[in-house]
């Protein structure tokens, strides 16, 4: 199962500064299918709740965390050490699901001011989730309001399920097979996302036996999660569908060959969403005996009760 740190505020934990929460309900769903982990990285620092709101303040290139009446207390240094303290504390975790506009959590488009605290822009990011990310950049992070967005929501948590298998396969052992294996069974699922990536890291692949292990699969895990964070438009999944279709047509009489045609055909005219080729090719699948096939993340990635390809 997943793990995900989720700023503690939106699991209903009223660590505020002002003593409140922001609970998010769609979490209460989440929670069926993975681990949230809470934090709140302004409590861990030590400050109370209720205690004075901090913000970001920019002085010169420098950007620095500060409570907002008295610029004289700075948390900067606390909270970048809390940040790399805590990575190691859940080096376990699959993603990170941050509350937006936070000067510790906000994941982007957070308010920066100059001394005299006037906005100056919201480009900011969170120091916490600043730390986390340049440390980890192959960590799934998303806000919670961006999770309202159905195509980030899908594609946040396939990064997460993948991450969750990626952490699975180093518990067990990295080995040549396992990476090899690994990189087989998402096939389809990077096709969908970039074709160049897919042959980018087929090509770094190869180079399995001439190069040490460690490094490559750090190199190909980079990649792969970078590859997965662009958006999968529909041309690509359409081009994906029509290989796996393709690789199945031994299988199908010519009327299901035909019904599979037309099913992708409708979800590339925008006539239906993303599950209905994916419930046939499914459907499929489970009467022929292919392993290859059956190995396929990209026609299982999560659970499907999550119902993350019903509106896309
Ligand atoms: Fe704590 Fe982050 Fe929520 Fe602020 S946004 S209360 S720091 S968890």
């Amino acid at each position: 199962m997943p793990v995900i740190l989720t700023s503690a505020c939106l699991l209903g934990q009223q660590v505020r500064y002002d003593g409140g929460h922001k609970r998010n309900r769609y979490l209460e769903t989440l929670a069926a299918y993975m681990e949230l982990r809470p934090i709140c990285p302004e409590v861990g620092i030590g400050l109370g709740v209720p205690r004075p709101p901090i913000h970001l303040v920019q002085h010169d290139s420098q950007v620095r965390l500060l409570e907002v009446r008295d610029h004289s207390r700075d948390f900067t240094d606390k909270m970048t050490d809390f940040a790399r303290a805590q990575l190691n504390e859940h080096d376990s975790v699959d993603g990170f699901i941050a509350k937006k506009d936070s000067p510790s959590c906000g994941m982007a488009r957070v308010r920066v001011h100059d001394g005299e605290r006037q906005l100056i822009h919201k480009r900011g990011v969170g120091m916490f989730t600043g730390v986390w990310q340049a440390l980890r950049p192959e960590l799934p992070v998303e806000e919670e309001g961006r999770l309202n967005d159905l195509i980030l929501r899908e594609n946040f948590l396939q990064r997460v399920f993948v991450h969750c298998r990626w952490r699975k396969l180093r518990e067990e052992g990295l080995t040549t097979a396992r990476l090899i294996e690994f990189h087989t069974r998402h096939k389809y699922m990077v096709m969908a996302h970039s074709i160049s990536a897919y042959q980018r890291l087929g090509r770094l692949l190869s180079q399995a036996g001439k190069r040490p292990l460690e490094a490559l699969a750090k190199g190909y895990f980079l990649q792969l999660m970078a590859a997965l964070q662009r958006r999968a438009r529909r041309p690509n999944h359409v081009n994906a569908l029509q290989h796996l279709s393709g690789y199945l047509r031994k299988y199908l009489s010519s009327q299901d060959r035909q019904e599979l045609a037309r099913a992708i055909e409708d979800y590339r005219r925008g006539e239906v969403p993303l599950i209905v080729p994916f419930t046939l090719l499914r459907h499929h699948q489970s009467h022929i005996r292919d392993l290859y096939l059956a190995g396929q993340y990209y026609l299982e990635p999560y659970p499907p009760a999550l119902g993350l390809r019903n509106g896309i």
